[in-house]
């Protein structure tokens, strides 16, 4: 395997996080559908509140993000582009921001909020998901 400089690896990361329907998000949507669970796709869950989730389940009031590892800085896999440091440390830090905001309009609002890294395996994140679905229709 060649190793790539930051920037390129940067690149890469951007290229992937900028198209809809990624390859994790594929994977964590068939798993769900395996387990019979049925959602719509890249919703407002709440109307008039600008913030779209990759899946939503509507009767049970769940809205799932699929982060990527990247833009959203998850723990494990965080990186800091060298070039333009500065500038990518207040875009990271801003979405993150923006993140924690989603999630508590969402909760405002009466929904839940699962956020699966795009590293984690689909089938233990479509368990997780499965399980706040089940228990919020269950009463
Ligand atoms: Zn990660």
């Amino acid at each position: 395997m060649p190793t790539l400089d930051t920037d390129e690896a940067t690149r890469l990361r951007m290229s992937r996080q900028r198209s809809r329907d990624t390859d994790p998000e594929r994977a964590l949507r068939s798993s769900l559908h395996r387990r019979g669970l049925r959602y719509r796709l890249h919703r407002r869950p709440v109307p008039g509140l600008r913030r779209q989730a990759d899946i939503v389940f509507g009767p049970a009031r769940v809205a799932v993000f699929v982060d990527g590892c990247f833009w959203h800085c998850c723990p494990e896999h965080t990186t800091s582009p060298k070039s333009n440091a500065a500038w990518w440390s207040a875009k990271l830090a801003a979405n993150v921001a923006r993140d924690r905001d989603t999630d508590e309009q969402l909760a405002v609002a009466g929904w839940a909020v699962v956020r699966v890294w795009e590293h984690e395996d689909p089938v233990a994140a479509a368990a997780r998901v499965a399980q706040v679905v089940r228990s919020r229709i269950s009463h």
